[in-house]
């Protein structure tokens, strides 16, 4: 379900929160760096790489976090003080070494070595892929996320919530269709591949999913990949939430419900084939989170629910100023029922965010918002007992996880 309902849940939890932050021991600059940094609320591996001077990889390999971007409160991390951004390819050591040859392109090694020339990028450090030499080293990293030659799967393991991306890297394509699970999926062109971007439903089946992929070459000639990605569980919360019979009924007016979820559904699922963003997405306000996203609800000591919480909500006074995460284009910004004064915003490429219970709307439909711009401001409207803003990610039309999208940078 959608909806939210808290106040004394949301006093509670704060309280609960606060209670559990350990005191912070790594405020200082990265010249004065500890070998330890405790996880503070608000941090991502992002953010933390960059006030040491490290990458998200670095960090990573350092913690032996595997291909999990997720990081909790209290959680310490080694931060090595000689991380530095001028020397990445000593941080990685899963990775071999390459002389580059005449003839040779990035996008070739890649394909060679089974990776991606993004992330041969990454490793070296190199901003023009058209700018390498022969006799040049090169560090490759050993990939794990190409399934086929030329079609990557990225990450091959995808958590409930989380977004899966799937290239395609083949010369002299002309278009490129497929289906994900059976439902069709949109590819866009980009710089030597195209590309899609899947949401993975929170409470989608786990196990092995199958993905079919046709590109089109230049001269019409079709080809056929099939294979199968792998969905594993994400660990949800479960919250017992209590109701006041005036919100019972609301929630029991399953018409409403359903109408105003098709409707949101409608905007969601358009496809612009234009993406508008680029780099992680930043977060829409930075404050206590008070219900992540995927928990499962028990209204009124019922039944816990299947599917859960469909976004990130952040606990913040009435009228705190909310900012647009990243570029877009503002779809629908106006007064709903359940979800009461909502923004939508289209960022291209089928990715939507949208921010619910606002207490004032401050751009229209139509409008394009840049990160950082205010789009408007925190509330109580629609089927809500406490101020706090809701925040929800879309990626195909599926419900993804929002803090994913400002730790994760899509090529
Ligand atoms: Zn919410």
């Amino acid at each position: 379900m959608q909806l939210v309902f808290r106040a004394l849940l949301t006093a509670l939890l704060c309280a609960l929160a606060l209670a559990f932050v350990p005191i912070s021991i790594a405020s200082a600059p990265p010249q004065d760096t500890p070998s330890v940094y405790v996880v503070q609320a608000g941090d991502t591996l992002f953010s933390i790489a960059l006030r040491y001077n490290t990458t998200v990889l670095a960090l990573k390999q350092l913690n032996k976090l595997g291909t999990s971007d997720l990081i909790t409160v209290g959680q310490k991390l080694s931060v090595s003080s000689t991380a530095s951004p001028a020397t990445p390819a000593n941080s990685v050591s899963a990775s071999s070494s390459y002389t580059i040859q005449s003839g040779d392109t990035l996008y070739g090694i890649a394909m060679r070595y089974g990776t991606t020339m993004e992330a041969i990028k990454n490793l070296n450090g190199i901003v023009n892929p058209n700018l390498i030499s022969v006799g040049q080293a090169i560090a490759v990293p050993n990939s794990i996320s190409v399934t086929k030659p030329g079609l990557i799967v990225d990450p091959p393991v995808v958590r409930q919530g989380g977004t899966l991306m799937i290239q395609v890297a083949r010369p002299n394509l002309a278009s490129v269709n497929g289906t994900f699970n059976g439902k069709p999926i949109n590819f866009t062109r980009a710089t030597g591949f195209w590309y899609a971007l899947v949401g993975i439903s929170r409470c989608a089946k786990l196990g092995a999913v199958p993905l079919a992929v046709t590109a089109t070459d230049d001269a019409g000639k079709p080809s056929n990949d099939t294979t199968s990605v792998t969905i594993a569980s994400t660990a949800y919360l479960v919250d017992a939430i209590t109701l006041p019979p005036s919100k019972v009924t609301i929630l029991q007016d399953t018409a409403l419900i359903n109408r105003e979820a098709a409707q949101l559904a409608t905007i969601v699922n358009k496809y612009s084939p234009t993406r508008l963003w680029s780099g992680a997405f930043r977060q829409p306000l930075y404050g206590t989170i008070s219900e992540f996203f995927g928990t499962r609800r028990s209204y009124n000591g019922g039944p816990v629910g299947a599917c859960g919480h469909e976004g990130t909500d952040f606990a913040m006074p009435g009228g705190t100023p909310i900012y647009a995460p990243a570029r877009g284009r503002v779809v629908f910004a106006g007064l709903t029922q359940v979800r009461g004064n909502m923004i939508v915003i289209d960022h291209g490429v089928g990715v939507f965010s949208a921010y619910y219970h606002l207490s004032a709307i401050d751009t229209q439909a139509g409008q394009m918002v840049d990160p950082g711009m205010l789009i408007g401001k925190v509330g109580t409207t629609g089927l809500s007992t406490g101020n706090h803003l809701h925040w929800s990610m879309w990626a195909n039309g599926e419900y993804v996880d929002p803090m994913e999208w400002t730790r994760r940078i899509v090529p």
